[in-house]
C-alpha cells in the first residue's frame, strides 16, 4: 500500500500521515505561457510561507518513500553523475542543553555514556561505507547536529581519525564542524585544527542578552565572544549562524548581532528566520498563516544591506560571506547530485537517484549497525527526470542554474522542457536570463518555497494532485503545483551527456565581464549582479579554494 509521508517540506509534518490516503492523480490543465502567467499571479496569493525557508528539498519528501535498501551496494546501484567524487554528513545528536525554538531531534544534557556508545556505532557506519566509497575521493566533511564539539576531546579524535582511515579525504576538503556557545574552549578549538577541521558553525543566533533569555541558552556572552575571537584566530573560517522573528523583537536586534559579529572579524554569516509553526504543537497549529512574514522580509531586507555594505557577499539567498576569508562548499555541492552519505541517527544522505534518511532513534541505530545492518530508514526513487530535476529547481532556489551545464551533464535542453515557464517567469519579473545562465530575482525570493518547483515534470505534480483534498487545500506549496496545470512545454528528451563539467576560468571572466542580471532598478542591478557573477564564479573559487 502506498505511503505518503507527513511532510512537506516542513509544515505538513503537524498532519499524521494516518489520516492520509492515496487516491487515483488527476490530469493537468494544458497552459499556454500567458495562462501560466495569469494563473500563477493568482495562486501566488496564498503563498505566505516564512523567508527565507532553509528547510528545502525537492523532491518533497511526501509520496511512497520506499523501505531500505539491503545493503549499500544496492543502495548506490546507480551511476553517478558526478563520477570519483563524494561528501560525507555525519551526525552527532549531543547538546548541552534544548533551546527553546529547537525542534531537532536532540539529546540535551550529560550523556557521555551514551555518547561513547554513540561514536562507536557511528565508527562502524562508516567501516560499513568504506569499501564502496573505495576509489572515489571524498570532497567535503560536514560535522552537524545537535552540537559535535559538546563531545569529549578522545570522541573528537575516534571521529576524525576514523574518517581518515576508512575514506578517502582531498587534499583540499573542506571539513567544517558545528559548534555551540559554551563548548569550545581554547585547547579544543587547537584539537580540531589538528585533526583537520578548517571550518567552523557557531550557532549563536543573537548576541542580545534580552532575546537569549528567552531561548534556553546557558552561557554568558562574554564566553561566547572569547570563543568567537579564538576561532577567527585559529581557523579564520567561521559561519555564525543568526536568527530572526522573535517575540518581542526590536528592528535593530538582528542590525547590531550582524554588526557586533562583523566587528568580532567572523567573515561568514547565515540569517535564518524563526519559525515559529514548527515549535507549536499539533493542538494550537492554523496553517498556513505567519503573522510576522512582513516583519521578516523587512528585517532580512535590512540585513542583506548592511552587510553588503560590509563586503559580505550572497552565497545562498540566506548566507553571506567574505570571499576572501570564508568557504561554502559542502552545501553548494549538494545541488549538483553529488553523493553524499548520511552518517548517524537522522542524518539525510544521497546515493544517485536515491535520496535517503537514516533512522531517528538512538537505541535501534545501534541496534542495527552492532547486527551489520544499514541503519537507513527510508528512500525515496527518483527517475532521471526527477533526478534532474532535483539539480534543476535546488540550484534556482539556492543558486543559479546554467542550461549548458545540464545540457553538457544530462543531455537535457531545459530550455525547450519549460520553453513558456522560464518566458512567464521572465515576463512576471521572477527570472532572469542571460545566455545560458537562469537566476531568480529578488522578487522571486518571496515565494523561494515553490516558484523553482515549477521547473518538476507534469508527471510528478499529476501524481500530487491525487492527494486528499483536504491536504491540498491546507498547504499553499502543493496547491499551486497542482492548481498552475501543466508546466512542461515539451517531453524530457535525454540525448547523450558528456559528464560533468565545471565553469572554465575563462567563462568566468566573461561572467564578471557580462553583468547576467538585467534589472530595472539601478540599485537592484548592482546588487543582482554582483550576486549573479558570485554565484557563477566567484563563490565557486571561493569554494574550491
Ligand atoms: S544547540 Fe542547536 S541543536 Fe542543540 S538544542 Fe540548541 S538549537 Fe538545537
Amino acid at each position: 500500500m502506498p505511503h505518503i509521508s507527513d511532510c512537506f517540506n516542513k509544515k505538513s509534518r503537524y498532519i499524521k500521515s494516518a489520516g492520509l490516503t492515496e487516491t487515483a492523480a488527476v490530469k493537468l490543465r494544458e497552459n499556454t505561457a500567458s495562462q501560466m502567467a495569469e494563473r500563477l499571479s493568482a495562486l501566488l496569493q496564498i503563498q505566505n510561507d516564512f523567508f527565507p525557508c532553509f528547510d528545502w528539498a525537492f523532491p518533497p519528501p511526501l509520496l511512497s518513500k520506499s523501505s531500505a535498501p539491503d545493503s549499500i551496494e544496492d543502495l548506490f546501484s546507480v551511476s553517478s553523475v558526478t563520477p570519483g567524487r563524494y561528501s560525507i554528513y555525519l551526525h552527532s545528536p549531543f547538546c548541552k542543553s534544548l533551546c527553546s525554538f529547537c525542534y531537532y531531534a536532540v539529546i540535551p544534557g550529560d550523556s557521555d555514556r551514551m555518547a561513547e556508545d554513540y561514536i562507536d556505532h557511528l565508527v562502524k557506519e562508516m567501516a560499513m561505507y568504506s569499501p564502496v566509497m573505495e576509489g572515489m575521493t571524498c570532497e567535503s566533511v560536514y560535522f552537524g547536529g545537535g552540537t559535535p564539539t559538546f563531545l569529549q576531546n578522545d570522541l573528537l579524535v575516534k571521529v576524525f581519525s576514523s574518517l581518515q582511515r576508512y575514506f578517502l579525504l582531498a587534499a583540499d576538503a573542506e571539513i567544517t564542524i558545528e559548534a555551540s556557545p559554551g563548548t569550545l574552549p581554547e585547547e579544543k578549538l587547537w584539537l580540531l585544527r589538528e585533526l583537520g577541521v578548517n571550518r567552523l558553525s557557531y550557532g549563536i543566533q543573537s548576541l542580545d542578552e534580552r532575546l537569549l533569555k528567552g531561548m534556553n541558552r546557558d552561557y554568558s556572552l562574554a564566553e561566547a565572544r572569547v570563543e568567537l575571537s579564538s576561532a577567527v584566530n585559529l581557523l579564520g573560517n567561521v559561519n555564525v549562524d543568526t536568527m530572526y522573528g522573535f517575540a518581542g523583537e526590536h528592528q535593530d536586534d538582528l542590525l547590531n548581532t550582524l554588526s557586533e559579529l562583523y566587528e568580532l572579524g567572523v567573515p561568514s554569516v547565515s540569517i535564518y528566520a524563526l519559525d515559529q509553526q514548527r515549535s507549536q504543537t499539533l493542538q494550537n497549529f492554523a496553517p498556513p498563516k505567519d503573522e510576522l512574514y512582513q516583519h521578516k522580509i523587512e528585517q532580512f531586507a535590512r540585513a542583506e544591506a548592511f552587510l553588503g555594505t560590509k563586503g559580505f557577499r550572497p552565497v545562498l539567498q540566506n548566507v553571506f560571506a567574505d570571499p576572501e576569508r570564508a568557504s561554502y562548499r559542502h552545501q553548494v555541492r549538494r545541488w549538483d547530485n553529488l553523493p553524499l552519505l548520511g552518517l548517524g541517527i537522522n542524518a539525510q544522505g544521497y546515493a544517485p537517484q536515491r535520496p535517503y534518511q537514516n533512522i531517528s532513534g538512538i537505541k535501534s541505530y545501534c541496534q542495527q549497525l552492532a547486527e551489520g545492518r544499514l541503519p537507513v530508514a527510508t528512500v525515496d526513487k527518483l527517475d532521471r527526470e526527477l533526478e534532474v530535476c532535483r539539480e534543476i529547481t535546488s540550484k534556482l532556489r539556492f543558486t543559479y542554474m546554467s542550461t549548458e551545464q545540464i545540457k553538457f551533464k544530462y543531455g537535457l535542453d531545459v530550455r525547450k522542457v519549460f520553453r513558456d515557464l522560464i518566458d512567464s517567469l521572465e515576463g512576471m519579473g521572477f527570472l532572469t536570463c542571460q545566455d545560458d545562465i537562469l537566476c531568480m530575482t529578488p522578487a522571486a525570493a518571496y515565494y523561494n518555497n515553490i516558484l523553482p518547483m515549477l521547473f518538476s515534470p507534469d508527471a510528478f505534480k499529476e501524481r500530487l494532485s491525487g492527494l486528499p483534498e483536504e491536504y491540498i487545500a491546507t498547504f499553499p506549496v502543493p496547491r499551486i503545483l497542482t492548481g498552475i496545470g501543466k508546466t512542461q512545454s515539451a517531453a524530457f528528451e535525454f540525448g547523450e551527456a558528456g559528464g560533468e563539467r565545471r565553469v572554465s576560468p575563462e567563462r568566468r571572466k566573461f561572467l564578471h565581464a557580462h553583468n547576467v542580471v538585467r534589472r530595472n532598478n539601478p540599485e537592484r542591478r548592482e546588487t543582482a549582479g554582483r550576486r549573479s557573477v558570485d554565484r557563477m564564479g566567484a563563490w565557486s573559487v571561493a569554494a574550491a579554494g
